[in-house]
């Protein structure tokens, strides 16, 4: 080595280089050549800082994102752990797991911290657990439907273990914001298995959507029933537009209502006795057979402004008072809706006490 190009190490080692530095700076010189000229010239090892980045810096260095929101771990490994050096020199190594779990939690973890996605080494702070979060998991699987769980646990049905997996897909969705119904939809999953994933990570709720103001609801309605709404403005029968449409009374009326269309006069001039009249078909012994709208295969009808119960009201008819509880038919005819085959509780109670005390031949 010649005595120009160690003056010119010696010159960049006092103002603080490295030994890349100095190769770097003057093309070559050897690491040997370098500390054989510190110790030369008794130049001092500047203390330098060791690590700066912060264990967060370090996971967003290190977390690799890839496929459907996983990540892959690019830096050190302890073993089969991933592992990031916290600041300063000999600083504590701690698991890069626990680092993303508190990044994503902001609490510490308890116990194990494992991904509980597809991915069995997926570092994803999304997509990782503590015992906690497996606990909140298994309480609700445990418990059925209200109740509070059971101590000690029972031992879980296979389809209740199967239901205990957090679904990371859903975890995505939900911290992103998605609605119940559009998560639902897209990864054709119950409401349930969702709640399961939201409470079991602590996912808070949406904030409630905001209220649809008048306008938006009918141009919605407008859009989703177009027939609908024409016929309805054509001053078609209830009758004639579940028909066509397919859809119930009901839903006809709150179309209208929506929509802000007066309802027909000829419906609503009819009387409760003149629809039942028009609907209620006389045959065989005494009985009589509906033929109006239904609603659930129940009868309905539109009378007086109102959309009614049709055996309630062939009941009321035929026995001039309201009736009590449910109203059911006598007769061996299904369906029938004859006023004097129809029963409420009170007649059933005092066919029952009549029994009760005459027997079936009295
Ligand atoms: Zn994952
Ligand atoms: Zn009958």
């Amino acid at each position: 080595m010649s005595t120009a190009s160690a003056s010119a190490i010696a010159e960049l080692l006092r103002v603080g280089a490295t030994y890349a530095q100095v190769r770097a700076t003057l093309g070559g010189a050897s690491r040997n050549d370098i500390a054989d000229v510190r110790r030369a010239e008794g130049i001092p090892v500047p203390e330098r800082p060791q690590l700066c980045r912060t264990p967060e810096d370090s996971y967003a260095l290190y977390a690799e994102p890839y496929g459907d929101g996983h990540a892959r771990w690019t830096g050190p490994w302890a073993g089969r752990m991933p592992q990031v050096c916290h600041p300063g020199k000999g600083g504590r190594k701690e698991s890069a797991l626990r680092i993303a779990f508190r990044m994503r939690h902001g609490r510490e973890p308890q116990g194990y911290v494992r991904p509980f996605c597809s991915e069995p080494d997926c570092v994803a702070s999304g997509h990782l657990a503590d015992r906690t979060i497996r606990d909140n998991l298994k309480r609700q699987s445990n418990a059925p439907r209200g109740t509070k769980p059971a101590d000690p646990a029972p031992r879980r049905t296979p389809d209740q273990a199967a239901a205990m997996k957090i679904r990371a897909d859903i975890a995505e969705l939900l911290r992103a914001g998605r609605t119940y119904r559009e998560i639902c939809a897209e990864l054709h999953v119950s409401t349930g298995t969702v709640t399961a994933t939201r409470r079991a990570l602590e996912i808070p709720r949406n904030p409630p959507a905001r209220r649809r103001t008048d306008a938006e609801r009918r141009e919605e309605t407008e859009q989703r029933h177009p027939r609908v709404a024409q016929m309805l403005r054509e001053g078609k029968t209830y009758r004639e537009i579940t028909e066509t449409c397919g859809i119930s009374g009901f839903t006809v009326n709150r179309i209208r209502k929506i929509l802000g269309i007066p309802s027909n006069k000829r419906r609503g001039r009819r009387t409760v006795a003149e629809t039942l009249a028009l609907y209620t078909q006389p045959h065989g012994d005494g009985h009589a057979r509906w033929t109006g709208p239904t609603q659930d295969g129940r009868p309905v009808l539109c009378a007086e402004g109102r959309v009614r119960t049709g055996r309630r009201e062939a009941f009321r008819a035929h026995h001039g008072r309201a009736p009590d509880g449910q109203v059911l038919n006598s007769c061996d005819e299904p369906g029938c809706i004859a006023g004097d085959h129809l029963t409420d509780k009170t007649i059933r109670d005092f066919d029952a006490t009549y029994h009760a005390i005459f027997g079936d031949t009295a």
